[in-house]
């Protein structure tokens, strides 16, 4: 996974060409321009391109929002890790949350502490698959 730019490294009231852009966010022009294809606003009447540090911090933030902990199938969320974590021994506990979703909450593998994830009822064959499930929870939790 590329490592993320950082949106603060770049001052909202500039403008910036590409390689200039690409220099304070230590990335490589082709990926600024693959931004710029993936919907980074560029000032279009002038060329060289020039790409405000404001549209830039936006485009990052929205990006980054939207990619922002995509769990794998056998993953679960860890607050402490902030990342997606294998819950230990592939073990959870599931939790009637509402209706129609049930949190599985086991322990992180990588750092120990409690990691989560919500899953819609409808997935819990899929997911009781992976995990071993334990309904310790139960619905009067
Ligand atoms: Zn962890």
């Amino acid at each position: 996974m590329n490592r993320r730019a950082n949106p603060m490294a770049v001052k909202a009231a500039l403008t910036y060409e590409i390689g200039e852009a690409a220099a304070a966010l230590g990335k490589s022009p082709a990926t600024i321009r693959n931004w710029i294809k993936d919907g980074l606003p560029v000032m279009a009447s002038r060329k060289p391109y020039l790409i405000s540090g404001a549209a830039i911090r936006d485009y990052l933030r929205a990006k980054y929002q939207a990619t922002k902990s995509p769990l794998a199938p056998n993953e679960l969320f860890c607050l402490s890790c902030r990342a997606g974590r294998k819950p230990l021994d592939m073990s959870v506990e599931a939790f009637a949350n509402t209706p129609k979703t049930t949190r599985l909450m086991g322990i992180c593998a990588c750092c120990g502490a409690c990691a989560s994830r919500m899953i819609s009822n409808t997935q819990t064959h899929v997911f009781s698959e992976t995990f071993q499930i334990k309904t310790g929870g139960g619905s009067n939790a």
